[in-house]
C-alpha cells in the first residue's frame, strides 16, 4: 500500500498536461519534494477551485498527498501567486519555459533540489521584474552544466591557473587556457573578452545579489554561440522550448535585444 503523506509543500508550477477529457498532469518543482507529477482531477472543469493556483507560472504553498513513487494530488492551496509578466510576455515566458526544461532534464523527479529552489524561484522573480530574460537563461545553462556532467574550467587556464585575461576556451581541454597555452588548442574557440568575463561570472553568480544586467546585443550573441556549442558537444540536451527561442531569434533578426 502506497503511505499517504498529506502535507504543506512549497512549489512552482512547472508545466502542465493534458490528461483524458477533464484532468490535468501537473509538474511542480517543490521544495521538499523535488519535482513531482500531480494528477489533478476534475482541474478543466468550469468553476474548479484550483484553477488559478496551478496556472503556469505560479508559485506558492499548497496542501497534498506526496507520494514517494507515482502520481501524486493537491488538495488545496494555501497562498498562491502568479508571476504575471512572465505569462504575459512570450519573450519572459519562452526563457522562463526553457530554464524548467533543462532543470527538468537535469533531475530525476523526487530527488530533493533544496539548493536549486530559491534560485530559480529568483530567476523567475528577476524575470518578472523585467531583468533581460536571455542572460537569465545563459547564466543558468552555464550554472546547470556541472549537473550535466560538464565541468568547465572557468576560474584559470587549465594549465596553470592564470586568471588574468586575455583567455580563452577549449573544448578539448575543457576550460579555459591562458595566452601562454593558446598554442596547446588551435581549434580554441577564439571567444572575445567580453564573453569569458560574463562566463566565469555567471559560474560563481548568486542570482540574489543580482539588480541588474546591462549586456550588450552582440555579446549576448556570443554568448549565445558558446553555449549552443557546448550543449550540442557535450550536454547532448535539447527541450523543445529551445527551438522555440532559436526561432524567436530568427524573427527578431540581428538586433535582437529583450
Ligand atoms: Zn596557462
Amino acid at each position: 500500500m502506497p503511505k499517504h503523506n498529506i502535507t504543506d509543500f512549497n512549489g512552482i508550477i512547472m508545466y502542465r498536461k493534458d490528461y483524458q477529457e477533464r484532468d490535468l498532469l501537473v509538474k511542480i518543482l517543490t521544495r521538499e519534494f523535488g519535482k513531482k507529477m500531480f494528477f489533478v482531477r476534475g482541474a478543466k472543469k468550469r468553476g474548479f477551485k484550483l484553477t488559478a493556483d496551478i496556472l503556469p507560472f505560479t508559485y506558492g504553498k499548497y496542501i497534498g498527498d506526496i507520494k514517494s513513487e507515482g502520481l501524486s494530488y493537491i488538495n488545496s492551496s494555501k497562498s498562491t501567486e502568479q508571476f504575471k509578466n512572465i505569462s504575459n510576455d512570450i519573450f519572459k515566458n519562452a526563457y522562463v519555459t526553457y530554464i524548467m526544461s533543462l532543470i527538468d532534464f537535469a533531475f530525476p523527479d523526487s530527488e530533493v533540489l533544496t539548493s536549486w529552489y530559491e534560485p530559480f524561484f529568483t530567476g523567475m522573480k528577476l524575470v518578472d521584474q523585467g531583468l533581460d530574460a536571455a542572460v537569465i537563461a545563459n547564466i543558468f545553462e552555464v550554472q546547470l552544466l556541472p549537473v550535466f556532467g560538464v565541468q568547465p574550467e572557468l576560474r584559470g587556464c587549465v594549465i596553470c591557473g592564470q586568471t588574468n585575461p586575455p583567455l580563452d576556451y577549449s573544448e578539448s581541454y575543457g576550460g579555459l587556457l591562458c595566452e601562454k597555452h593558446y598554442h596547446l588548442d588551435p581549434r580554441r574557440m577564439h571567444l572575445d573578452q567580453r564573453t569569458v568575463y560574463y562566463l566565469r561570472q555567471f559560474s560563481v553568480l548568486d542570482l540574489k545579489s543580482l539588480h541588474s544586467i546591462n549586456v550588450k546585443s552582440e555579446t549576448k550573441k556570443h554568448l549565445r554561440h558558446f553555449l549552443d556549442q557546448i550543449y550540442d558537444d557535450t550536454v547532448g540536451v535539447h527541450p523543445k522550448s529551445k527551438r522555440f527561442i532559436d526561432q524567436m531569434n530568427e524573427w527578431e533578426g540581428p538586433q535582437t535585444s529583450i
